[in-house]
């Protein structure tokens, strides 16, 4: 099935052919089309329905239960997560990435295991800062 974007629309208040545009939306990049002589904007349904998932699943909050797991804790985490984050990374490593965020708080990251996180870098850069300051 061919995708409608790829073919041409024409504006339904001017008639005038549309340009496919990028919306970024919270970090989402939509396709859309817009009409340069009346200014209307359509996003790709099928974008603003992953975008709308998105937006309902951080409203969840889900409560699971830490298990012991030889020597370390293991925690669930549900399906619903996984399968969205599957379906935006197309690809994804068995590997997550983990660290302790704050007091009370663990972070989990998915998709790019070998790049650090910009808060741990931030850490390190303090930490050259004061060593340069001695
Ligand atoms: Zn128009």
């Amino acid at each position: 099935m061919s995708d409608i974007f790829s073919n041409t629309i024409l504006c339904g208040k001017c008639n005038t052919k549309m340009d496919r545009v990028q919306v970024m939306r919270n970090g989402f990049v939509l396709r859309a089309v817009t009409c340069s002589k009346c200014g209307s904007k359509i996003i790709h349904p099928r974008d603003e329905q992953e975008y709308n998932e998105f937006v309902n699943l951080k409203k969840k909050e889900f409560c699971v239960k830490m298990r012991f797991v030889g020597n370390s804790y293991a925690v669930s985490i549900p399906r619903e997560i996984v399968n969205f984050i599957k379906v935006q990374e197309k690809i994804m490593d068995d590997m997550v990435r983990l660290c302790l965020e704050d007091f009370g708080r663990v972070r989990l990251e998915f998709g790019n295991v070998n790049s650090k996180p910009a808060h741990i870098e931030k850490i390190n850069l303090n930490a050259k800062e004061k060593a340069e300051v001695k």
